[in-house]
C-alpha cells in the first residue's frame, strides 16, 4: 500500500483529483460534508473520514481543494489543532495574500504549506493534465511532486515564496477570463452578421486567434447550449477579483481586466452564485440581441 494521505474537499475539481491520487497507489482518507460527493470517493477506493479534525489527527499530509478563501481558512485553522498533521497542500485558488496569511497561522503552529493551485478545468482533473502551480518549502515540493503530477502532468514549482502559485494562478485565470468575455463578444458579433458559428471555432482555432474559450469552452457548452462546463460564475468572479486587487494593491494598472470583471460581476448577479460560467454568452446575448449556436442539427434547406 502507497503512503497514506488526506483529501478535504472532492467537488468538481476535488473529486477527480483525489482519484488520480487513489489511482497513483496512495492510502486516501477522504472528508466532505456533502456525503453524495464522499460516497463516490470512497466508492472510488478512499477511506472516510468524519471530519477535518479526526483526519488530521490520522495523516500526516492533506490536499484540499475549497470554493473560497474564508472555507480554507476555517479548515485549515481546525486541521492544525490534529495531532498528526504535518503538511497541507492547498489545490484551491485563494490568492497570494490569503495564501501568506493561512501559511503563516500554520507556520506557528507547526505544520508547513505547499499552495498548489490548479488549472485545466474538471476535464483536465479527470484526465491528470492539469497545470499546477506550486510554491512553499522546495523539500516538500521534491517528496510530493510525483502525487502533484499524478493530479497534473504539467506541475510546475514556481519558487519557495509563499502565495507565488496562487499569484501565477490569478494571473493565468484573468487571461482564461478575458478569453472568454472577449470571445462571446466576437461571437455575438459574427453571429449578428450572419457568419456560422462552427465555421468561426474552425478558423479562430487555426488562426492568431486561438484561445482556451475557443478551443474547449465553445463547442462543448456553448454552441450546444449545454451551459455546462463545470467551473461556476462565482468562482470565475472571485478569481478575477482577487487577481485586480493584486494589481491595485502593486499599483499596476490593469484596464482592461477592469471591464472583464463587470462583466462577471453582471453574470454573477444575474445567474447567481450556482451557474455554469459559460451562460456568461447568455448575457452578452441579451446586450447584442442575438443567439450563437450550432447550426449542426439544423434541418437541411
Ligand atoms: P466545488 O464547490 O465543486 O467543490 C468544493 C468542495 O468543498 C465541495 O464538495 C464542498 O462540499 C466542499 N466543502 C465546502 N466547505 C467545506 C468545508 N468547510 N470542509 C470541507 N469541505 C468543504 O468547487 P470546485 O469547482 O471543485 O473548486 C474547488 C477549488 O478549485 C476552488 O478554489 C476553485 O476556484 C478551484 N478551481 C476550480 C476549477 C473548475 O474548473 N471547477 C478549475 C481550477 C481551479
Amino acid at each position: 500500500m502507497g503512503e497514506a494521505i488526506g483529501f478535504i474537499g472532492v467537488g468538481a475539481m476535488g473529486g477527480p483529483m483525489c482519484k488520480r491520487l487513489i489511482g497513483a497507489g496512495y492510502e486516501v482518507t477522504a472528508f466532505d460534508p456533502n456525503s453524495s460527493a464522499l460516497d463516490v470517493i470512497v466508492s472510488a477506493g478512499a477511506k472516510r473520514a468524519g471530519s477535518t479534525r479526526e483526519l488530521a489527527d490520522s495523516v500526516e499530509v492533506i490536499f484540499v481543494s475549497l470554493p473560497t478563501p474564508p472555507i480554507v481558512k476555517a479548515v485549515a485553522e481546525e486541521a492544525m489543532q490534529g495531532s498528526k498533521l504535518k503538511l497541507l497542500i492547498d489545490l484551491s485558488t485563494t490568492g497570494p495574500r490569503a495564501a501568506q496569511d493561512i501559511g503563516e497561522m500554520l507556520n506557528s503552529n507547526g505544520v508547513e504549506m505547499l499552495d498548489s493551485p490548479v488549472s485545466g478545468g474538471v476535464g483536465g482533473a479527470e484526465k491528470g493534465t492539469l497545470a499546477v502551480m506550486v510554491s512553499g518549502p522546495e523539500a516538500h515540493w521534491e517528496k510530493w511532486k510525483p502525487a502533484l503530477q499524478a493530479i497534473g502532468h504539467n506541475a510546475f514549482f514556481v519558487g519557495e515564496t509563499q502565495g507565488h502559485g496562487q499569484m501565477m494562478k490569478l494571473i493565468n485565470n484573468l487571461l482564461s477570463a478575458t478569453a472568454m468575455v472577449a470571445s462571446a463578444e466576437a461571437f455575438a458579433l459574427g453571429a449578428k452578421a450572419g457568419l456560422d458559428p462552427d465555421v468561426m471555432v474552425n478558423v479562430i482555432n487555426a488562426g492568431s486567434g486561438a484561445n482556451t474559450a475557443v478551443r474547449d469552452k465553445f463547442p462543448k457548452s456553448i454552441l450546444t447550449r449545454t451551459f455546462d462546463y463545470g467551473f461556476r460564475t462565482e468562482l470565475m468572479y472571485k478569481d478575477v477579483k482577487l487577481c485586480l486587487e493584486e494589481a491595485e494593491a502593486m499599483g499596476t494598472p490593469m484596464w482592461v481586466g477592469q471591464p472583464v470583471k463587470q462583466w462577471w460581476s453582471l453574470a454573477l448577479a444575474r445567474g447567481g452564485v450556482t451557474e455554469d460560467f459559460s451562460n456568461i454568452m447568455r448575457y452578452v446575448e441579451e446586450q447584442a440581441g442575438v443567439e450563437v449556436r450550432t447550426r449542426k442539427n439544423d434541418p437541411k434547406p
